[in-house]
């Protein structure tokens, strides 16, 4: 069962996602408020985040969903996923899964980028608008990872000030 933790961070990979992307993130939200805070601190974050079995399978349903909604294989709902309906609101109930095992200010950031959309976020929104592209449940995905490796950031930062 642990390589779906594997093919996890592949699927993430195939559809555009690179670490690097989601680190550049974590660390723009978290910079003001940990002003010593290294990269590598949140890489380490992030791949803390990416080794729950949860969050693993949380992206690769989202990442088939999305897939299936490209290849017109998803019945009725279909249109409503790949034209991504404001409406629909399942893409941020499936990655609120991600966030709610990573505390409350996952959850705040996780508004908040889903509000702002910075880089990799908005680049998949808009990618996402093409006629045979869907990252209805990607981007929100991408966000929830975003938001709870930054959760912890702010956690393990707080816990040394305290020692
Ligand atoms: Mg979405």
């Amino acid at each position: 069962m642990n390589n779906f933790r594997e093919l996890s961070r592949k699927k993430l990979k195939q559809r555009g996602v690179q670490i690097d992307d989601i680190v550049a993130l974590v660390y723009e939200l978290q910079k003001d408020f940990c002003p010593t805070l290294a990269k590598e601190t949140c890489l380490q974050a992030v791949n803390d985040v990416l080794e729950k079995r949860e969050v693993a399978f949380a992206i690769l349903t989202g990442i088939e969903l999305d897939l299936g909604a490209e290849n017109n294989q998803l019945n009725e709902i279909n249109d409503v996923i790949k034209d991504d309906y404001s409406l629909y609101g399942i893409d941020e109930i499936l990655a609120l899964s991600i966030v709610n095992v990573h505390g409350s200010i996952a959850l705040t950031n996780f508004g908040f980028l889903d509000k702002t959309k910075p880089g990799i976020i908005g680049n998949l929104e808009e990618e996402g608008k093409q006629k045979d592209k869907c990252h209805t449940f990607l981007d929100d995905i991408v966000c929830a990872i975003v938001s709870s490796a930054a959760s912890k950031v702010a956690h393990d930062y707080e816990n040394k000030k305290v020692l």
